[in-house]
């Protein structure tokens, strides 16, 4: 098999075409034990938080073999698996959830403890990692999944079987993007018709809340993003007003007055963080999506939370439940409500990764799929 492995991070600011931090490889190809699945990776998206890995801000196990948003046909299923066989059509899944610890049983399947501890180590959720070298090196795998790669052994766990019809440039997204954006909305915020809601910072995630945000019938879209060749993309998705950072103020207060009841947080900086709890209402919700660095800290005026009933929430995988909400999602996308498309920017061979990681970081893309 073939997989792009990490061997050294790169600190943000160079250029990954030049520093080539993820090394395309061949790979012995591990069969799937119990409970797992040999799964043919057909497409695979580079997101946000594989470049932190890269550039060394989000700390994981090395060497690792990137990639945790992809879709795939099922090759091999391992002992005991009953419900999924060869030739499925399924979509991967960053957190294999176990079903029986304390955030499992309280069906909060994202926070799943026995998941963090395996995604934090490299391991897979049923056994320690299988990807070796053609030398016998251990190469960790990311998220359970390691998806730039040709094919990827998973727990049962880590993937959600979805129809046959939906195209793979459609369905790769679903796993991460989607999945965090809208359920940042849907389930973190639990938003009402007729709400106000502002989104900060327009990747795919920022973008997918929009989406949510615009399916569950918001009064006000406000998308905010310095970036300006993103706006474009964000009044497709169903912003009612975009703007940069500077303008967001004023765009805020001409559609909700004092504030948006629900502010999304998609960047991953503390003082954006801060900024959101000032842009929202008295009784409104900040939903922390970004991912910020491990070492930064957020300062915000106490009195708020108490004295204006304001909300702070974190939002790990949107809180989704991904059996419910992949379904419940691309159903709304069959239906013509959700434009998960839009998030596709283009298409690159995997040889390619490392020009991908330059064109995330300068902002050229939303989501660039890879094939193997
Ligand atoms: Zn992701
Ligand atoms: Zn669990």
């Amino acid at each position: 098999m073939r997989a792009a492995v990490l061997y050294s991070t790169v600190p943000p600011g160079t250029s990954y075409a030049e520093s080539q931090p993820l090394v395309v490889q061949e790979l012995s190809r591990p069969e799937p034990r119990a409970g797992e699945l040999g799964v043919t990776i057909t497409y695979s998206s580079l997101c946000h938080s594989d470049l932190s890995v890269v550039d060394g801000s989000r700390v994981r196990p090395l060497p690792m073999a990137l990639g945790h948003e992809a879709v795939g046909r099922v090759a091999a299923v391992g002992e005991g698996v009953t419900d999924v066989a060869v030739g499925d059509h399924v979509v991967l899944v960053f957190v294999p959830s176990c079903g029986s610890c304390r955030a499992c049983l309280a069906g909060r399947p994202a926070l799943c403890h026995r998941a963090a501890e395996v995604n934090g180590s490299g391991d897979l959720l049923h056994g320690e990692a299988l990807l070796r070298t053609p030398a016998g090196e251990r190469i960790n795998h990311h998220l359970g999944v390691s998806a730039f790669a040709d094919y990827a052994v998973v727990a049962r766990e880590s993937v959600v079987v979805i129809d046959d019809d939906v195209p793979d440039t459609v369905a790769a997204m679903f796993g991460c993007a989607v999945l965090t954006g809208m359920g940042a909305v849907l389930n973190t915020a639990d938003i009402r018709e007729g709400q106000s809601i502002a989104v900060f910072g327009l990747g795919a995630v920022g973008l997918s809340a929009v989406m949510a945000a615009a399916l569950a019938g918001a009064s006000a879209v406000i998308a905010i993003d310095p970036n300006t060749a993103k706006h474009g993309l964000a009044l497709k998705c169903g912003a009612t007003a975009v703007g940069t950072p500077e303008d967001a103020g004023r765009l805020i207060a001409e559609a909700a007055g004092d504030g948006v009841d629900i502010a999304v947080e998609a960047v991953g900086s503390a003082r954006v963080i801060a900024s959101c709890l000032g842009h929202v209402t008295r009784g409104g919700a900040v939903v922390s999506v970004g991912l910020p660095h491990p070492t930064a800290e957020l300062t915000v005026p106490a009195l708020q939370f108490a004295g204006a009933g304001k909300r702070l929430l974190g939002s790990y995988m949107g809180d989704a439940v991904p059996d419910r909400d992949i379904p419940l999602y691309l159903g709304y996308w069959r239906e013509g409500r959700l434009p998960v498309e839009l998030l596709h920017t283009d298409t690159r061979p995997l040889a390619e990764i490392n020009e991908g990681l330059d064109a995330l970081a300068a902002g050229q893309v939303v989501r660039r799929l890879f094939q193997a």
